[in-house]
Order: structure tokens, then sequence, then C-alpha cells
């Protein structure tokens, strides 16, 4: 059995479709795992906050959604859309009644709510697409075979849990289409795995059904050593161990989400990252190596940092409490560290500047710490680093803080 995951950059328009009907035509061995559709997830967000805020614009939004998939479904499949017109209705419906009513639900809670449904949408037309064409296929509704902790917007698996389910549902020989990104927790509760979770779904996938292989299929020709839109030096790298490809993914690679890896490393099963429009393409491999790789440098950049110092207004250390009450407060309000340094009564730390949090984590920070931050800034993390990579990435640029180990060279930059 193999595994392809398609990200929503795979299936932006109705033509995106053929694409894949060609890639997975003559599989017949196959778990497909699908994103929402194109930027569908960004835009469930901005109901999410237009909801909460109650900001009168939250029915616009909720018509804008509807509209682009109902009358993306008629593209894609003609005549047979009204095959799925009541099942699509049936899902604005559900994302309706949320909107009408006064929710109970935490914010957390509320956003995976809300924000599950672009994955229900996808996956629906895209199955039904590939029927049309002759591909049979079956939809599955993951929720209800991935279980999850009840830690909404970032939830775990729990891989106790989800093992029999899973195995029991997914049988070999047959082809299914599935949600990434989604599942519920043990009350029934719908759950979401992080911003770019359906990796995590497929290697998840793959390792309950010991999955050959896992296939994510990509808009560019497979992992590159800097992301082509931000360096035009961007070169494919052809085969990363699964260790190095934990690594990138911890420094921020957008590739792959972080928490795929490992699983797959645990059974050995190995990683493609392929263009979707070059199928026939290598594009990269990961997979368990027992040699050392000689790799190009390789450029990771996180914007919209936010470097946070504080010092205690008591002036005691930074050291032992201090430092645990801060990475109490971090994971209080859910916020990203990405690097840390810290003086004899000084600590800073570079945060990701999206989080909502943020207000309230100064509010409470400001009670014991003299607390300055700077937004707006750079982190640029550089594997396999040499002085000529260092210069690029730093030329001409304020430095904040910088970091070395023998492998890796770290700089936040305004
Ligand atoms: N649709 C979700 C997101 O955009 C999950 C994913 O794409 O993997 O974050
Ligand atoms: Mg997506």
């Amino acid at each position: 059995m193999q595994i392809f995951k398609f990200g929503g950059a795979s299936i932006k328009t109705p033509d995106a479709l053929d694409n894949i009907q060609k890639i997975v035509m003559n599989q017949n061995d196959l778990v497909i795992v699908v994103s929402a559709i194109d930027k569908t997830t960004n835009k469930l967000e901005s109901l999410v906050d237009s909801y909460v805020n109650d900001d009168n614009n939250t029915y616009n939004i909720f018509n804008q959604i509807k509209d682009f998939h109902l009358s993306f479904a008629k593209i894609a499949l003609g005549k047979n859309y009204s095959n799925i017109q009541n099942p699509i209705l049936t899902i604005f419906d559900s994302l309706k009644k949320i909107i009408i009513n006064k929710s109970p639900y935490t914010y957390d809670k509320l956003y995976d709510e809300i924000v599950s449904h672009g994955e229900l949408l996808s996956s629906l037309i895209l199955s039904e697409f590939l029927s049309t064409k002759g591909i049979i296929n079956q939809l599955i509704d993951i929720r209800f075979h991935i279980i999850t902790d009840s830690n909404n917007r970032d939830a775990k698996i729990l891989w106790d849990k989800s093992k029999d389910n899973i195995k029991n549902v997914f049988l070999k020989n047959q082809i299914y289409v599935t949600q990434g990104f989604i599942g519920r927790d043990q009350y029934g509760v719908n759950t979401t795995l992080g911003r770019e979770g359906s990796d995590y779904t497929a290697s998840a996938l793959a390792y309950i059904l010991n999955a050959k292989s896992v296939t994510i299929w990509k808009n560019v020709p497979g992992i590159m050593n800097a992301d082509p839109a931000w360096c035009s030096f961007a070169e494919k790298i052809d085969y990363l161990s699964f260790r190095e490809a934990i690594e990138l993914a911890f420094y921020g690679a957008k590739i792959i989400h972080p928490k795929t890896i490992k699983p797959l490393e645990n059974k050995e099963i190995p990683l493609y990252v392929k263009p979707f429009l070059n199928p026939d393409k290598k594009g990269t491999e990961i997979k368990k190596l027992d040699y050392k790789l000689k790799l190009m440098p390789i450029y990771i950049l996180k914007e919209n940092q936010i470097l946070l110092s504080v010092s205690p207004r008591d002036f005691s250390f930074i050291v032992e409490e201090n430092i645990s009450k801060l990475f109490g407060l971090f994971s209080k309000y859910k916020m990203k560290v990405n690097i840390t340094q810290n003086s004899a009564i000084s600590f800073s730390a570079s945060l990701d500047g999206n989080n909502r949090n943020f207000d309230k984590l100064i509010e409470d920070l400001n009670v014991e710490y003299f607390v300055k931050y700077n937004t707006d800034l750079e982190l640029i993390t550089i594997r396999y680093y040499n002085d000529d990579s260092i210069r690029k990435m730093t030329m001409h640029r304020h430095v904040l803080v910088s970091q070395k180990s023998r492998t890796t060279a770290r700089f936040v930059l305004s």
C-alpha cells in the first residue's frame, strides 16, 4: 500500500484535478490524503476571527467560501455535480449552524470546528471527481478513525486509540480518499493537527498501515536548499536522511510538517517529495542512510519574528525558577519559541509573531519582569554554513542575535 498526499496547491483549480487523476490512474493499493483546496484554510481562519470579533463580515466570508466551492465542484464535475450537491450543502449547513449561534466553545475548539470543514469539502469533491473518471474509490471520514488528545489546534494523535480503527477501515488493494489535518478527540469534538498537518496524517496512516512509501506531491521540484520564492539560487536536494529531515523541519523549513518524519523513521518507510506537474521526475527521497551526506548549505527563513527580552524586576538570576516560569507562560499561551539566549539577569527569545495571545503574555510578564520586544524580524538558519553563505545572508543587515554550533548558524535580523 502507498500513501499519496496532495496539498492545497495541488488542488488549486478544477484543472488540477486532471493531474491527480493522471498520477493515481495506475494505482490499485492507495490511500489519498488531501488538504483543503488552495487557501481555503486561511479563509476559514478569517471566518473564525470575524465571528469572534463580531465584525459584520462573517456572512460575507461564509458566502465567499460557499460560492467558491460550489462553482469549483460544478466546473470539476460537470453533470455529475448533482451526485454531491446535497452532501456539499449539508457541510455548509453545518458551518452555518456554528456561526449563527453563540458558541459555547473556547477559541481553539471553535477554530477546529470551523476550520475542519475545508478538508471535508476537498475530499468529497476529489472522491467524486475520481469516481466520474472511472477510478473507483471510497471516501473515508478520518475523524472517526484518527483519535487525538483535546489539545485543539495542535492535537496529538492517540496511537493506541487510532490504530485498530484505521487497520479495520483501510483495506489492501483498494483506493481511498480521506482528509489530512483533522481528527476528533475521545469526546467526539473535532480537532486539528496544526497548520500544514496533512503531511502528518499521511505519515500516521503509513505507520499504522505499514505502507510501502509516502509521497507528498508539491508544486516545487522536491525539497530545495532554500525556498525558491525567497532565494534565486535554490537547488533541489536529491536525498536526505530521516534525521536531517527532522532537523530541517524543526528549524522551520516549510516543506514538511515537523511531526511527519518520526513515525516514518521508526518503521523505515521512505518519503518522496515529488513535483506534481512532472510526476516522472525524481524529486527528493528521504530514507534511512547509513552514511553521512555531504550537503550544500541549506537556508531556512522564518519571517514575522518577535524578539522578546526580559529581566526579573527583583534582579534575581535568570536560571532555574525564572526559566521554568517563562517557559510555563510560553506554553500557556501556545507561543512557538524558536531560539533563546540568556545572560545572568536577562533572557531573550525569538517567537512566532502571529500569535493572538501575545498581548496577554506581555501583560503576565510585566508583573515580574522588565519587558522589551522588537517585532517584524527574520530568523535565518543555515545548516552546513560556510563563510560565504553567512555573508550572503547577513550582508547589510542588522544582526540582533547570532548563534553557531558545528553544523548550524542562526541569526535574528532586522
Ligand atoms: N489545510 C491545512 C492547512 O492549510 C492543512 C494542510 O494543508 O496540511 O494548514
Ligand atoms: Mg493547506
